[in-house]
């Protein structure tokens, strides 16, 4: 599907794996030129050689860094408005869940996971606005279901979580009307930590789709299955693109139907 990026630069966090790649993919897909990161520079050149490929080098600006390091994002920052003149959209989507209750939890675990689910919002939104404004262009967060429907064994994440909405919320006012924001509530999506969760299955003879539909099940998801992060990406290249013009400070669930709220 073309979401209309065709002359329009994106900014994807995390986009070596899993849903930031899918997202990277549809926006190439739809006509923008990406700046990706992410932290493993290995698996980065990796990704990016096939973009390349797939999309045209100059298209593609990928650089391995840690969201989480001030001083890196603000090259980033500087790196993508050399290459390809400013940024309309960015998509917050770098780091991964904690599994921990309440009593396994120490205070340096929550203040890393504060610190991982905050300041990956903060520090490329705090890079990326002077040309986001410029630009009159969009935030998309990734965020989780967690925010409003916390899960006991995930507490860190279900609470920094609720903050990062939060705080996405307050952006999505201070912001407008130049820049809008928005964010997508994940339920279960198939990619690389549930990949990594499933690889340590306590039961090594239960096929990955066993695994998945006995997990879907176990969850209740109406839909019956975990999404596929194409699904997820969707969603996010849809709250980005100029057919989302008068969305602003929205959530869109993503999720197979997992909410209990109305
Ligand atoms: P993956 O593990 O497949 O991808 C995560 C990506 O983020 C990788 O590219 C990783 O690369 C990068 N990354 C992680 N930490 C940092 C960091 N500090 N700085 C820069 N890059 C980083 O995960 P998913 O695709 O599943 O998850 C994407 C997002 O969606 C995450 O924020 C996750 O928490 C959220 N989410 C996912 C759900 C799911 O079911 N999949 C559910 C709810 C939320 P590298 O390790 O090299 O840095």
């Amino acid at each position: 599907m073309d979401y209309g990026f065709q002359g329009r630069v994106a900014v994807v966090t995390g986009g070596s794996s899993g849903i930031g790649l899918a997202t990277v993919r549809t926006l190439l897909g739809s006509g923008a030129r990406v700046a990706l990161c992410a932290r493993n520079e290995g698996r980065l050149a990796d990704v990016a050689a096939v973009l390349k490929r797939d999309f045209g080098a100059e298209r593609v600006l990928a650089t391995a860094l840690d969201v989480l390091d001030e001083a890196a994002v603000e090259a980033f920052a500087v790196e993508v408005a050399a290459a390809f003149g400013g940024c309309d959209l960015l998509v917050n989507n770098a780091g991964q869940g904690r599994i921990s209750t309440f009593a396994d939890t120490g205070d340096a675990d929550w203040r890393a996971e504060l610190d991982l689910k905050l300041f990956s919002q903060i520090r490329p939104v705090r890079a990326f606005l002077p040309m986001l404004r410029e630009a009159r262009g969009a935030i998309v967060a990734v965020n989780s279901l967690l925010a409003y429907q916390p899960e006991p064994h995930m507490v860190c994440t279900s609470a920094a979580r609720a903050g990062v909405q939060n705080l996405l919320k307050s952006l999505s006012v201070e912001l407008a009307p130049a820049v809008r924001v928005n964010s997508v509530l994940l339920g279960l999506v198939g990619s690389g930590q549930w990949t990594r969760r499933f690889a340590e299955r306590e039961d090594k003879s239960q096929s990955r789709e066993a695994w998945y539909a006995a997990l879907a099940a176990r969850k209740g998801i109406p839909l019956g299955r975990l999404g596929d992060p194409e699904e997820a990406a969707a969603a996010i290249a849809f709250l980005g693109s100029p057919a989302a013009s008068y969305i602003t400070g929205a959530q869109l669930e993503v999720s197979g139907g997992l909410s209990r709220h109305i």
